[in-house]
């Protein structure tokens, strides 16, 4: 049996996080917003399904007066993540019960205002509006001014030898990141609030969160992959960092991340459900399960992806490179440009999907924009392009 540690308690909505509270499952709605009734729809089945708690995207005034129309639909707990516009904070509290920032997106909006002033500005608005925040931390886009900090050059690549000085160096900026902004929260008085830290890969998910449990035991954490990408791989990766963790008692909060269409969120309730089940008969799976040399992340799309094809995409690509799993690549898959610019560029092949046309990037160089039809070949002859290097490379 784990015993679980006991954080400081948060309301969201009609439940909680932390304290002796069971782990809450959480997931998201991948409707398009604006089309209310279909979100109503899929996020009053998400909660039929388990769901504590289910994000909506929210970009724009036509999806925050979605957001109004959905709330007067469900009864669920509701959150959205503020992405970089801080400043739709007060137009959506009315309707959500937690609000999510990104300590690294949180600058580029007023670069000129401090952060400070900002997430002082979001403690207001929760405060008035009776919500929690969750400060959401990931390896995709982490605050810039912590980059510089003990970083030893390639933030995704994790020595399997779990020396903890050396992989401490790499996560270090996800690390400070987090405890700067909750020293920030408790130095204003604000305690309602729990703390994610994500990366695509589960071993920097299990050592960074380890640590910021032992630094801040007090404080709830919301566990997490991200970019874990399509089933079987995306749930093996979530296995394997959260399954560790919550065997320690750590986390009080978790979504599975799937590269799934939207009418198939439910599985990323019954991937946590697997988890959680599995930490419960402790019967967790064995850190050491070697993942292929291939990496390759794509994201859970949700309402802002920008083709319908998205998912189709990231799952024929992984069947299209399987021919590559020998050779350490990362290829990422992203639903929409959002994300996609700033997230394919420590890729080695990148593909971020527009509305037509799909972006292929060689690392942070942009390729081309192809067609639906025809970006997988011109992926694939990049990725053999990349292996025949390497072979050249390794045979000298
Ligand atoms: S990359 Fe875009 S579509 Fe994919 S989850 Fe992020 S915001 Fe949604």
């Amino acid at each position: 049996m784990t015993t679980r540690r006991i954080t400081r308690k948060i309301k969201v909505g009609s439940t909680f996080i932390g304290g002796e509270s069971p782990v809450l499952i959480q997931t998201m709605a991948a409707t398009k917003t604006h089309d209310f009734e279909a979100t109503a729809d899929s996020v009053n089945k998400l909660a039929e399904s388990g769901a504590g708690l289910i994000r909506v995207a929210v970009d724009n005034s036509d999806d925050v007066n979605a957001l109004a129309e959905i709330r007067k639909r469900t009864t669920a707990n509701l959150s959205v993540d503020l992405q970089e516009n801080f400043r739709l904070a007060e137009r959506v509290a009315p309707y959500v019960d937690k609000i999510r920032y990104n300590p690294g997106h949180i600058h580029h909006l007023d670069p000129n205002t401090p952060w400070q002033k900002k997430v002082e500005y979001l403690v207001d608005v929760a405060r008035k509006y009776d919500v929690a925040l969750r400060v959401g931390v990931n390896c995709g886009s982490i605050d810039p001014t912590k980059l510089t900090l003990n970083r030893s050059g390639d933030a995704v690549s994790i020595p399997s030898n779990g020396d903890l000085t050396k992989t401490e160096s790499i996560f270090d900026p996800l690390l400070a990141s987090a405890l700067e902004h909750v020293d920030f929260l408790d130095s204003i008085g604000f305690t309602r609030y729990c703390v994610s830290i994500k990366s695509s890969d589960p071993q920097t998910v299990v050592l960074v969160n380890r640590r910021f449990a032992e630094l801040r035991p007090d404080i709830p954490l919301h566990l997490g992959v991200t970019e874990a990408g399509a089933p079987p791989m995306g749930i093996l990766k979530s296995r394997l960092a959260l399954e560790q963790l919550l065997a320690e008692g750590i986390g009080e909060t978790m979504r599975v991340s799937l590269t799934v269409e939207a009418d198939q969120k439910a599985e990323e309730i019954q991937a946590a459900r697997l988890i959680l089940t599995n930490v419960a008969a402790g019967n967790i799976i064995d850190p050491s399960t070697p993942l292929p040399k291939l990496d390759i992340i794509s994201c859970p799309s949700c309402s802002r992806v920008q083709n319908g094809r998205f998912v189709e995409l990231a799952r024929q690509l992984v069947k299209a490179t399987e021919f590559a799993k020998d050779y350490p690549f990362k290829i990422a898959t992203m639903g929409c440009r959002v994300n996609g610019p700033g997230e394919t560029d420590q890729a080695d092949v990148g593909l971020w999907c527009g509305p037509d046309k799909v972006n292929l990037k060689d690392g942070s160089t942009p390729i081309g924009s192809f067609g639906y039809d025809e970006v997988i070949e011109k992926a694939v002859a990049l990725l053999k392009n990349k292996i025949d290097q390497f072979n050249a490379q390794h045979k000298s």
